[in-house]
């Protein structure tokens, strides 16, 4: 049963990328205003993740990394609207099997003390003590990123940079649609090292987080989408780059799209929005930041993989119609 957990938990946590992004989406489940990211060895030696949200409860302690253990879930029939990113219970449990130990510090805001908490790869709380008072807030360390896992670590090891690019990315997404939250990412690539300061953002417009994730001089070029929800069931917001200028992609890469802030996926919209780019900027790709809100929660599902990102749209020829209008609309007033 183990084994099979493990090989579970490894398809869940199949990168650094997916590790990060769990403990922020519960950082920001935990009411987080700030939350400072500090990667190491290009997120496999260890990642850490500091929060000034709510802490975790007492009574949580013993189960925080068992299989299934979730505090956010009270009914079955919550599934059907759950506003939080987690809700499974399955993160911090597949996380120990995939580290070399999960420490935990945390201080509930009912509680007058801060402990310390450590758990062994099968999620059981092996080790808990009182540490100097800090402020109310959690701070979850994962050292050694698939030590449980050499075969795969080696793998990891051999792409690092790669798939450092993509976690970072991934942790991108968040610190632009993040209104409210403010994002510090470190990095330091081993020991006695520069710990560099990657991203900074201060939460107060998506345009502002936008120019402190990609500089100003991608962001200056952006053309602003805003198309109410007045005539479908969506509201489309964003900012797309402009087919006049240089977007300064040659790839895909810079394209973050939301569904009702949550980041995913959305390979379609993507496509369609390459071709009516194309159309006016042969050789390019648009950067793409692109909220699609939608009132009504049965027009989506975005439980579908493990790791959350994939999302189905019920209207989804309707929202990709939508799109497509208002591009072509955009950028048929701009003269090129
Ligand atoms: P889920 O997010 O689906 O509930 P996780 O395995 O990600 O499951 O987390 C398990 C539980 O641990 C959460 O339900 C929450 O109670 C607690 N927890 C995890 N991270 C934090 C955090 N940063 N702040 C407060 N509580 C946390
Ligand atoms: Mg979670």
């Amino acid at each position: 049963a183990d084994t099979a957990h493990k090989i579970c938990s490894d398809r869940v946590i199949g990168s650094i990328g997916v590790a990060v992004k769990e403990l922020v989406e519960n950082s920001l489940d935990a009411g987080a205003s700030s939350i400072t990211v500090r990667l190491k060895g290009y997120g496999l030696d260890s990642i850490e993740v500091v929060d000034n949200g709510r802490g975790v409860k007492d009574s949580d302690f013993e189960t925080l990394a068992k299989s299934f253990h979730t505090s956010k879930l009270s009914t079955f029939s919550d599934l059907d609207s759950v506003g939080t990113f987690g809700f499974r219970g399955e993160a911090l449990s597949s996380l120990c099997r995939v580290c070399d130990g999960m420490e935990v510090v945390t201080r509930h805001e009912t509680s007058g003390v801060t402990v310390k908490l450590k758990y062994n790869a099968s999620g059981e709380l092996e080790e808990k003590i009182e540490v100097a008072g800090e402020a109310v807030g959690t701070k979850v360390t994962l050292k050694t990123l698939f030590g449980t896992l050499p075969v795969r670590r080696k793998i990891f090891q051999d792409k690092s940079q790669l798939e450092f690019a993509k976690a970072l990315n991934l942790l991108h997404a968040y610190c632009i649609i993040l209104e409210k939250v403010k994002f510090q990412v470190f990095h330091q690539v081993a020991d006695g090292k520069e710990n560099k300061k990657l991203v900074f953002t201060n939460g107060t417009s998506v345009k502002n987080n936008l120019i402190q994730v990609l500089g100003n001089k991608l962001v200056q070029n952006l053309l602003e989408i805003n198309c109410d929800g007045s005539h479908s069931n969506f509201e489309v917001k964003g900012f797309i780059s402009s087919c006049a200028h240089d977007s300064g992609r040659r790839v895909p890469d810079k394209q973050y799209f939301y569904l009702n802030t949550r980041p995913v996926d959305m390979p379609q919209i993507s496509k369609a929005i390459n071709n009516v780019y194309k159309q006016f900027n042969k050789n390019q790709f648009p950067l793409v930041v692109l909220n699609v809100t939608t009132k009504e929660s049965d027009s989506f599902d975005v439980n579908l993989a493990p790791d959350k990102r994939s999302v189905i749209i019920r209207d989804q020829k309707m929202l990709q119609t939508l799109i497509e209008d208002l591009l072509n609309k955009l950028y048929e007033n701009i003269p090129s």
